[in-house]
């Protein structure tokens, strides 16, 4: 199994290659050259297994021989053992023919965990065989950089540096990537939006000497290997509901259309999945750009869904490299015309992601609105981030049951849930003392230099 750039000048790599390169050196992102495909009884064998079976059999048609089987399974083995429920992903009923896929119960309570964890476990084991060291950079809306520094933190030839916008996320989220007090760990409160921060982590792929003098790893949803392990759950969820014998739909919460695009995959790979939503926040330029065709950034209004409060959907080059027939000439075009503001979709692309995706937005006041609605119908309390999927979901229900992902836990958001429905939300006992545990954050200014001279003092 070969992954080729979406802006087709890099060279193909690897599972492993992908894994530990992250973005292409051509600026663009790695997929893979085929998808595999599934019988409808190889879904059906994965009905009523362990999660960790069916992320094995899912998986690893993409690895090629990265890893022996034997180790594969230790190591999902281990990336799932922390999670607070059995089930890893359980399945919750909204109503007649809705269903909220939980997908929180891991180490820092948003579903960033299910790639992240394995990522963490995958490039530990591939950096032990050469004993090579790597730096690894992310930009977070919140949720990636926890994930990121609870996977890495302690790892003897890591160093992990995690961007995030400086008073645009919200206290649980911060506290979960100040106050690991472990040395590789170093969180940086970027002046900026999400944007910024992600736009400084790509400037530092793209500066070659920079990357290969501080051998520069990246775990952001660029990273194929993240996408890969989203897909998972999509299969879990469709499973338990009746797939392959009956059609499911999903509605997903999504800014960086990287969980979005794992369910894409799914349907590729043979799910037979019937509407996959795209929900987002006011932020809606996903929205937007399939109802009109323009993908034109106006700018992020922060919102109480703040892991979506994002203009720039680094993913969604992935969906128009196939909705452009694979042509990375015309993505890397794109991506050049995005520089200035955006781009127009054209007409045959734009009929290819229709045919793909639904879509929705939700207000903010649709968002309260929702978890105070869902509260008192069905006692599930709703972060405001799957808050903005079931919204959403409510407006695109159909024949096939549809699955919401909820992509965090509601203590991890406790001022718009209390807001919305009048309590504030606890947070799992394993992390009550969050709020007691001393910060450790270095405050930077929006600028290349001065991050790239900071990372190559701290390594
Ligand atoms: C990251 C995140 C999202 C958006 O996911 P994408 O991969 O950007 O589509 C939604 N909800 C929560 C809670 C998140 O952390």
């Amino acid at each position: 199994m070969q992954y080729i750039s979406t802006r087709g000048q890099a060279p193909a790599l690897s599972f492993g290659e992908a894994m530990m390169t992250g973005l292409a050196r051509d600026g663009g992102l790695y997929v893979p050259q085929t998808i595999p495909t599934f019988t409808p009884d190889e879904i059906a064998a994965l009905a009523g297994l362990p999660y960790e079976e069916i992320a094995f059999r899912v998986m690893s048609p993409f690895m090629g021989d990265t890893f022996a089987e034997a180790e594969f399974r230790g190591l999902i083995a281990r990336a799932y053992a922390g999670f607070g429920h059995a089930a890893r992903a359980p399945l919750k009923q909204l109503g007649p023919n809705h269903f909220l896929l939980e997908l929180f119960h891991g180490p820092t309570l948003a579903f960033k965990d299910f790639a992240m964890q394995l990522i963490g476990q995958m490039m530990q084991a591939a950096l032990a065989r050469t004993g090579e060291r790597i730096t690894i950079v992310g930009a977070t809306s919140g949720d990636t950089g926890s994930a990121a520094i609870e996977a890495f933190k302690g790892l003897a030839n890591v160093d992990v540096f995690i961007l995030f916008p400086h008073g645009r996320v919200s206290e649980v989220q911060r506290r979960q990537m100040t106050t690991p007090a472990e040395g590789n760990v170093h969180a940086l409160a970027m002046d900026g939006d999400f944007d910024d921060c992600q736009a400084r982590v790509k400037d530092m792929f793209n500066d070659f000497a920079f990357r290969d003098g501080v051998r520069l790893a990246g775990v952001n949803s660029i990273n194929w290997a993240r996408v890969l392990a989203q897909v998972v759950y999509y299969f879990a969820g469709a499973v338990s509901l009746g797939a392959p014998h009956r059609k499911v739909s999903f509605t997903v919460p999504t800014g960086n259309f990287g969980d979005i695009f794992a369910g894409y995959i799914a349907r590729k790979m043979g799910l037979p999945i019937d509407r996959l939503v795209i929900a987002t926040n006011q932020n809606d330029i996903l929205d937007r750009a399939l109802r009109s065709g323009d993908y034109m950034t106006d700018g992020v209004k922060p919102s109480i869904s703040p892991s979506m409060d994002i203009q720039v959907s680094s993913n969604f080059e992935r969906a128009l490299f196939d909705a452009y027939g694979r042509d990375g000439a015309a993505v890397a075009a794109l991506m050049s015309e995005l520089k200035s503001g955006g781009f127009h979709i054209s007409q045959g692309a734009l009929e290819a992601l229709r045919a793909q995706f639904d879509s929705g937005r939700c207000s903010e006041e649709e968002t309260r609105a929702t978890i105070r609605t869902i509260a008192a119908a069905t006692g599930e309390v709703l972060c405001p981030h799957s808050a903005v999927g079931v919204k959403v979901a409510e407006e695109h229900l159909g024949a096939a049951p549809m699955i919401t992902l909820a992509t965090a836990h509601p203590a991890k958001f406790p001022d718009a849930v209390e807001q919305a429905t009048g309590h504030r939300p606890a947070l799992p006992a394993r992390m009550a003392d969050l709020f007691a545990r001393p910060e450790r954050v270095t405050r930077v200014p929006n600028d290349l230099a001065a991050i790239q001279a900071l990372i190559r003092a701290r390594i």
